[in-house]
């Protein structure tokens, strides 16, 4: 039997369970498709830091699929062109992936499926527990954290991580041409590598005695990266790391050292991952819409000022803290949760713009990019996602005072822009006297 093995965010070989199942077989084809940006809002490519990130992760799973005799074949183009090109030229038998979240995903996967007259098999995607395993039907999952976290806590428990293959049946004669250099290199700010033996490193390092695990409740609002939170999120986005090896690690370490409220809140937060993926599966379409799955429509968060978009990207509006996160994000591709909720907060809020500019401004550049996790949260502070307060409005001035009381991290990022009105012109588009 010929197989072929789609890669899509689970690069690693450990805990793999599709990976895993393509042991037998005569030959296997591994395939990795560069990710292409949403097409909307704008946005019309991964940001610098994200691309180089995922040619490191890609990069390092061919170096560990080598040492089985096997390479990655990595191309561009739509998963549903590309692969029943590769099945009638190589004469494969049968295609599997994993299960991933997000509505053009799916849909592709959904046309790749009626295209291709071999089976498509999909396996567990990159959540703790199985679908069947939860205790209730993905159409009646919790609207919101709280009951879904309850209930999870109760009925499930995480899946084991499987190890990686020992063996893998050799590649077909086909040419794998060298992975593309990254054009930009890693920022001094945020030396984070992709790939596993990285994710593996800072996996140790945190969640460990010594590592930030213990004191992980009271750190984890801060605004550095490394300095606070676990920071595993790109390995975790990227699928160099499993969020089930994230839990078997915390388990562990408790185990061997004892646990806190802190150890368990780090459990507490891949709950909050777990809950968005399973969301954007059940949720499809209405993840990307603007007023999500709610019929109820809200008059704000419906315009868009150029203007305004465009200062919020280049980090100039009024609010140093935000201005600072975002030069951030742009020079490093990661911002703090925190961060981010004051970045989402003040777009939507202080400037009434469309929350779905905002997210896939995050999506081009966030090198922890996750379509679940970004698009729901930004659903969550526009109040039309999970949140059982209906949005949520930060305070800038009294977020700043409370996370950067000295400014250090503003002075930092160079967050202090001199002060301009919000808005220039009028509706219709007459320039305003101020
Ligand atoms: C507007 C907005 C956009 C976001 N976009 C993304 C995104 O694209 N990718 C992404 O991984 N996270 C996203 N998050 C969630 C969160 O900000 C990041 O997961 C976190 O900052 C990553 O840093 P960390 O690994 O140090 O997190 P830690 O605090 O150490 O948390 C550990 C892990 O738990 C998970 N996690 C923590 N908080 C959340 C959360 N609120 N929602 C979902 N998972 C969470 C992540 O996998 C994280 O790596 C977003 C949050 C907001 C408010």
């Amino acid at each position: 039997m010929r197989r072929l093995y789609w890669f899509q965010n689970d690069l690693r070989l450990a805990d793999n369970p599709g990976l895993a199942a393509q042991a037998e077989g005569e030959q296997l084809l591994l395939l990795y498709l560069w990710p292409r940006q949403r097409p909307w809002c704008h946005q019309n490519e991964p940001g610098p830091q994200r691309q180089r990130f995922l040619v490191e992760s890609v990069r390092a799973l061919r170096e560990a699929l080598a040492a089985l005799g096997q390479d990655l074949l990595v191309l561009q183009g739509s998963p549903e062109l590309v692969i029943p090109q590769l099945v009638e030229q190589l004469r494969i038998d049968r295609v599997a992936t994993a299960r991933t979240p997000g509505a053009y995903e799916e849909a592709s996967l959904a046309r790749l499926k009626r295209t291709l007259s071999v089976p498509v098999d999909v396996h567990q995607g990159d959540t703790l527990f199985a679908e069947a395993d939860l205790p209730f039907p993905l159409a009646g999952l919790p609207a919101q954290f709280t009951p879904f976290r309850r209930a999870v806590e109760e009925a499930a428990t995480p899946l084991a991580p499987v190890p990686a293959p020992a063996t893998l049946p050799p590649p077909p004669a086909v040419p794998f041409d060298d992975t593309p250099a990254a054009s930009a290199r890693p920022p001094a700010s945020l030396p984070l590598r992709g790939g596993r033996a990285e994710g593996e490193r800072r996996l140790a390092r945190f969640v460990s005695p010594e590592g930030g695990l213990y004191r992980y409740k009271e750190t984890r609002d801060g605004l550095d990266p490394l300095d606070g939170s676990s920071t595993l999120s790109p390995w975790l986005a990227t699928g160099c790391l499993s969020p089930r090896e994230v839990a078997a690690a915390v388990a562990d370490c408790e185990a061997a050292h004892g646990s806190n409220e802190s150890s368990y809140w780090l459990y507490f937060e891949l709950l909050w991952r777990e809950f968005y993926h399973w969301r954007a599966l059940a949720d499809a379409r209405s993840l990307f819409r603007l007023h999500g799955g709610s019929r109820k429509r809200r008059l704000h968060n419906c315009t868009f000022e150029p203007r305004n978009f465009a200062r919020w990207c280049q980090g100039d509006t009024n609010f140093p803290l935000v201005n600072a996160c975002m030069h951030q994000l742009v020079e490093t591709g990661w911002m703090s949760n925190r961060g981010r909720q004051l970045a989402a907060s003040c777009l939507i809020h202080e400037y009434g713009i469309d929350w779905r500019f905002g997210a896939a401004f995050f999506e081009k550049h966030l090198i922890d990019f996750d379509v679940a996790s970004n698009y729901g949260n930004w659903q969550y502070i526009a109040g039309v996602g999970a949140d059982p307060r209906g949005g949520r409005r930060f305070d800038q001035v009294a977020q700043a005072a409370r996370h950067d009381p000295e400014g250090l991290f503003t002075a930092k990022w160079d967050g202090e822009r001199p002060k301009q009105p919000d808005y220039v012109t009028d509706a219709a588009d007459w320039p305003i006297g101020h």
